[in-house]
Order: C-alpha cells, then structure tokens, then sequence
C-alpha cells in the first residue's frame, strides 16, 4: 500500500484508487527496497501543493526521495508577485468548477503553512522563527466586492444566493460598505462582502509550506530537498527518477520536449507597492477588508497595500523586474480604476513594482480549468519514467493548487492517470485532434 491512511476513505472509492507502483510492487519484501525517487520542478504554488501531498499521501513504509528544483527559489515565478486573493467564487461564471472542494483543501494548505512557522517558533523555544516570516501568512479581515456594473452585479448576486456556506457574500449597501472601508466609493449602493475570504502573502505562504515539507519529511524519515538550478530539458533527469512533475508554469513552454504542444497562453502582470506617507495621519483601518474591482488592492497593513494587476497577452517576458516605463504604464492604467472605488488613493505613493507571468489555460464548457495528467504520450514513449503536468493555473493559482496539487499527487503515487477528474485531463484528447 503506497498512499497513506491519511487520505480518507471516500477519496480512494471516489477515483478507485488502484496501487500499481512498478517497482516497489514487484520486489520481494523480504529484500531492502531502493526509494522511489520523484522529481517536481517548479517551487511555486503548483509544486510545493504536490511536495507536500507526495510527502503527505505516501505511506510510513514507503522510502521516498523527492527532489524540487527551481533556477529562481521558492516562489520565484508568478507565485511569489500573486496579489494573494483568495475566495472560491468568479466574477465571470455563476458558479466555479468544484470551488468548494478547490476552496476546502486550499484552507487546509495554509493552515498548514501557518502552523509549521509556529511549532517551528515554539521549538526554536524563543517564540521568534528563525526565518524572516514578517508579519501575517494569511490576511483574515475579507474582500470587498462593490458593483460597478451590471454584469458583476448580476453574477455576484447568483453567487451570493448560492454561496458556499464556509465562504458567505453579504449582500451590503454603501453605508456598510463604508463602515467596512471608509469613504470607499459604491455606484450601485450594493456591494458584496466575503468575511471568510483572506489575502495570502505568497512568498511568506510559500517559505512557511515549504518549511512544512521540510518538516513533513525528517518526522516521516524521506527526503526532502530544493535545488536551486534550471531544467534546460526533461531528457537530463531521464534514468534518474521514477516521477517527473513539472509544474514551471509559464515557462512549461521552454521545455524542448512540450514547447508549443500544450494549450496555454501567457499574460503578464504587473502589481504596484504603494505606501501611505508620514504626514497623512488616517490610515487604512486594521479590520477593513481587501478590495476587488476592475483593479484590486490587497491590503498589507495600515499604511501599505498592493495594487494590481495588468493583463498584457501573448507577453513573454517572466522576468519580476519592472522598469520605469513600464511601472509608469501600469500606474496609468491601475491607479484611475481603483480611485474609482477608494478616491483615498490619491494619498499613497508608489515605492516599486514588480511582475510575473501567468500560463492562461483553455476555455473549457466547466470554464477555464487547469491542464493536469502524465504527459508521456508528449514527451515520447520510450521512457523509463513517468512524466506528469500540472499547470496553467491562470488567475486563480492560490485556489486551484491545493486540491489540484492532492490530486496529482495522488495519481503519481498510483501511477494512475483516471483518478484525476476527466475535466482537467481531457485537453490531452482536443489535443490530439
Ligand atoms: C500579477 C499577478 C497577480 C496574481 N494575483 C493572483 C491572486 O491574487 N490570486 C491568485 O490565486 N492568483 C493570482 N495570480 C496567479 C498565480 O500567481 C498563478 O496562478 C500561480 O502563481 C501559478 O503557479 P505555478 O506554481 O503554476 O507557477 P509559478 O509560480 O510561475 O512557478 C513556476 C516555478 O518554476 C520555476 N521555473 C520555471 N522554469 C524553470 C526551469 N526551466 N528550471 C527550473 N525552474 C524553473 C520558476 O522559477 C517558478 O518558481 C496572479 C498572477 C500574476 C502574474
């Protein structure tokens, strides 16, 4: 038995979980068995949300070596820029496929991010971590939704008569949205308000995940460890592994082995830091909520929010950097939206910018959904390892990779492509038209 007990019952009987490992199943277990060695490329939200369900799902038995590599570090893709919204609904669709399974395992990931800094501080026995965490992981104060147009109006109210019952929207009006956000601006006097939404600090979030993986992996006696060093092609890691999981996001394109046979596009974004200046004595209220609109700000204390976030396709460019010109486009472009909703605005100023690159998926009859499954059939058959995908998360890359992630790992430990769900690994057949 290679998954976990951990994992419970209703998820084997939900796929039919078959435990089929070449290896391992075929040695006598009367002989020392060797690891089985798996690789993940990409430290972001993909690859980290696969690391720790590997670790996770595996079982106490099993001797596991997995090995993550990232030629930029934990969160050095769009990962680590992402605004850090989270709530489980779409301002496009009425309702988001499988939102509140996505929604469930993803709390349960930053739970257990945020728990692994705080045992780690209790051990270290000074209640500090020996790591720079900063302030909060996870921002739990809300996201406000005012409508500024018909259309969200007429989707936002679907969602909130459907809502989630671990995720309300209250339907509000302006003086409520005001006692929530002071002065905010509401044009159709009805905003939607989502208590339990949070906002995530992605490079924080991603440090404390994977210091649970870390952690995950001494107590169980695996392996676990990050190389910083770029994958130039999937061919130098053959003969090396039993498993390959790319999850490299926009650029899963620069692989020679899948370049131009997956179908996902790119789209830069940049997001601004703006910060309130001493002599502005107001500042932004510690309860009030973050705010999503034609721009968003995601709120990172009272004197210091993130603005975001502009959409150029087809771009190419993964680079974090933001140049002057660039930066000034972007603050043409964001900050007339957002002084819209909160006029207050006008107050802060900028202190930087930076940006990443997001790997759109394809628009699916469930929306757009991203792209998973063993991609052996695309990198060639004669393979003594299995390659798997996971990516093209797009904008909701916090929401989706917690139960993506569980799901993927589950199917690499299985060797069993069926148990993830037709709708994420049916790209794989318009593909082969
Ligand atoms: C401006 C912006 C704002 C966003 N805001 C939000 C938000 O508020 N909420 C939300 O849910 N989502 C948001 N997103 C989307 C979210 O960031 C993505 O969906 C998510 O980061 C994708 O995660 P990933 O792990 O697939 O890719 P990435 O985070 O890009 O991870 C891929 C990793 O692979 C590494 N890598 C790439 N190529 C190689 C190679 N050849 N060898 C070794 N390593 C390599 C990179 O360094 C990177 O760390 C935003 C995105 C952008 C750009």
């Amino acid at each position: 038995m290679l998954l976990s007990g951990s994992v419970s019952p209703m998820t084997y009987s939900q796929f039919g979980v078959s435990c089929c490992i070449r290896r391992v199943a075929s040695l006598s277990p009367f002989l020392p068995q060797p690891p089985l060695r798996y690789a993940v490329l990409g430290a972001g939200f993909a690859g980290l949300s696969v690391a720790w369900h590997l670790l996770k799902l595996s079982s106490e038995e099993l001797k596991l070596n997995i090995d993550i590599y990232d030629e930029a570090g934990i969160g050095g893709g769009a990962s680590g820029v992402s605004g850090g919204l989270l709530h489980p609904y779409s301002p496009k669709a009425k309702l988001l496929w499988q939102g509140a399974e996505c929604w469930k395992e993803c709390l349960k990931l930053l739970n257990v991010a945020e728990t692994a800094v705080s045992s780690n501080q209790f051990n270290t026995g000074t209640g500090k971590s020996d790591m720079s965490f900063g302030n909060f992981i996870v921002r739990r104060r809300g996201i406000l939704r005012p409508a500024t147009n018909i259309k969200t109006l007429s989707i936002m109210n679907d969602n909130a008569q459907n809502c989630l019952a671990s995720c309300r929207i209250d339907t509000i009006d302006n003086d409520a949205a005001q006692n929530l956000v002071p002065n905010l601006c509401v044009p159709f006097n009805l905003a939607y308000y989502m208590p339990e939404a949070v906002n995530v600090h992605p490079q924080r979030y991603l440090q404390a995940l994977f210091l649970a993986c870390q952690n995950l992996a001494k107590s169980a006696g695996k392996q676990f460890r990050l190389h910083r060093k770029c994958v130039h092609e999937l061919l130098e890691l053959e003969g090396e592994y039993d498993a390959v999981v790319v999850c490299l996001g926009a650029k899963v394109d620069m692989l020679p082995e899948l370049a131009g046979k997956l179908p996902l596009r790119t789209c830069r974004g940049v997001i601004a830091h703006l910060e309130l200046p001493d002599n502005i004595r107001e500042d932004y209220p510690d309860y009030s909520p973050s705010i999503l609109s034609d721009a968003w700000l995601a709120i990172q204390g009272n004197r210091s929010l993130y603005m975001g976030s502009t959409w150029e396709w087809k771009s190419r460019n993964s680079s974090p950097t933001v140049l002057e010109d660039e930066a000034s486009m972007a603050l043409h472009e964001l900050l007339p939206k957002a002084s819209a909703f909160f006029p207050g605005i006008k107050h802060w100023r900028f202190t930087g910018a930076r940006a990443g690159l997001r790997a759109m998926p394809p628009l699916t009859p469930n929306g757009s959904l991203p792209i998973l499954g063993c991609v052996n059939d695309l990198v060639g058959v004669n393979h003594s390892c299995k390659y798997w995908l996971f990516g093209g998360l797009g904008s909701r890359g916090l929401l989706y990779h917690g139960w993506l992630g569980k799901l993927t790992a589950i199917a690499v430990l299985s060797c069993n492509e069926d148990l993830i769900p037709y709708e994420l690994t049916s790209w794989k057949n318009i593909n082969k038209l």
